[in-house]
């Protein structure tokens, strides 16, 4: 923190936190109160605590940023979560970090459709934002070829098994969900929906942009007008079948990620995504998207740090934040904001075994994608500290403000 004072110290918390992982003492885990705090969230890629235990969704930080994680049972030096003289504190070796809170849940979060669904495993509350995954189940890994660092098909596998949560969801589970989080005034701003991959239709991703009209289209007959703020996090659609999206939806952001900025290691890291469309092409239709949804709102996610995966990635700190700074500013210098979480080489994951860079990295890295945005005039709301919650980067652009 003394070397980067002009990093926010919150935004330095989180990367750590995120990157060593935490835990939660007895006395800290004693204080959430299933009746006003998130215990129970549906998830793409992570995981929700394991064995139905009752843990909080994640943390809120005084300074209104969040740390989104579950405890990590095989984390080597996890931060711990205590609770002390009536407050909830992150903790490491003993010592008091920072201050924390759990995440509040929302009014519709214990209520049921009508066909029975909590409507908790319908939407999920970040923020401000709601997130409504509707497929947790990715075609990619159908042939072998998942992301190495992803965990989506063993996640969903799991929670299907412990909290009997559909992999899929019904478009009027979606509509009787929205329409009853629009009711709690000022709780949401956006809607956010992601899904894995769905190769199927006669062009490749036909069937997913499909799934986002229909599911789109629900959630979209809550509102009077026919666009509302929304994003999805989706695979890279070709022009025609972004046409189709945006015309026929409410939709008024889009987000592919290109996950690891770098061809080589995307061909290695990514390889159902290369070997079905490639890294150029991939890159070419998130560019090709800003033409239809504008500069700023479109950004591709990446999984910070994993770039210096073994054995093919990375072995020097400095080669691999400068590729991937350079590859970040050429989207930016054509639009695209790029954005990114810590990597965690999470458990289900081809990568559980794997070490992620140092702190300094993280803070390098967020300190540097979010200066591009600020180069560039790029605003990324869309995935902002209130909305999203998951990038130290955006959660620095509060500073792009001034
Ligand atoms: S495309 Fe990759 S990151 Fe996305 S859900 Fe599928 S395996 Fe996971």
């Amino acid at each position: 923190m003394d070397k980067y004072n002009d990093v926010s110290p919150f935004v330095i918390i989180k990367s750590d936190v995120t990157r060593r992982s935490f835990i939660y003492t007895d006395r800290a885990l004693g204080a959430l109160d299933k009746s006003k705090h998130q215990y129970q969230q549906r998830v793409l890629i992570g995981s929700n605590g394991g064995e139905n235990a009752a843990v909080p969704v994640s943390l809120l930080l005084r300074d209104g940023t969040s740390i989104i994680g579950t405890p990590s049972k095989t984390a080597k030096n996890p931060y711990v979560v205590d609770q002390i003289d009536g407050k909830l504190y992150l903790t490491d070796q003993g010592e008091i970090v920072e201050e924390v809170h759990y995440w509040y849940k929302p009014d519709y979060y214990d209520k049921f459709t009508s066909s029975g669904t909590p409507m908790w495993q319908v939407a999920s509350a970040r923020p401000q934002r709601l997130d409504i995954d509707p497929n947790s189940h990715c075609h990619f890994w159908n042939k072998g070829n998942g992301c190495k660092f992803c965990n989506i098909n063993a996640n969903s596998t799991q929670s299907e098994k412990e909290c009997n949560m559909s992999k899929q969801l019904t478009a009027q589970d979606v509509y009787e969900t929205v329409k009853e989080a629009l009711k709690q005034p000022g709780a949401f701003t956006n809607l956010k929906m992601s899904s894995g991959s769905i190769l199927s239709g006669a062009e490749i991703f036909d069937d997913e942009v499909d799934m986002y009209i229909e599911m789109l289209q629900a959630a979209g007959d809550n509102f009077k007008d026919k666009k509302f703020p929304s994003t999805i996090v989706a695979s890279a659609f070709s022009e025609k079948q972004l046409a189709r999206l945006y015309e026929n939806t409410g939709l008024m952001t889009y987000t592919s990620d290109i996950e690891i900025p770098n061809e080589a290691l995307f061909a290695w890291i990514c390889k159902g995504k290369h070997n079905e469309v490639g890294y150029a092409e991939w890159k070419r239709r998130i560019i090709r998207a800003v033409d239809i949804f504008g500069a700023g709102n479109v950004s591709s996610g990446i999984v910070g740090g994993c770039e210096m995966a073994q054995p093919h990635g990375f072995t020097n700190e400095d080669d691999a934040l400068k590729a991937v700074l350079e590859e970040a500013e050429d989207f930016a210098s054509q639009g695209v904001s790029v954005v990114h979480c810590v990597w965690v080489p999470m458990h289900g994951s081809a990568f559980h075994n794997q070490q992620n860079p140092s702190l300094e990295y993280y803070v390098r890295l967020a300190k540097g994608l979010s200066d591009l945005r600020k180069k560039y005039l790029l605003n990324v709301d869309m995935d902002n500290y209130r909305k999203c919650g998951n990038h130290p980067d955006t959660d620095l652009d509060r500073g792009n403000l001034d």
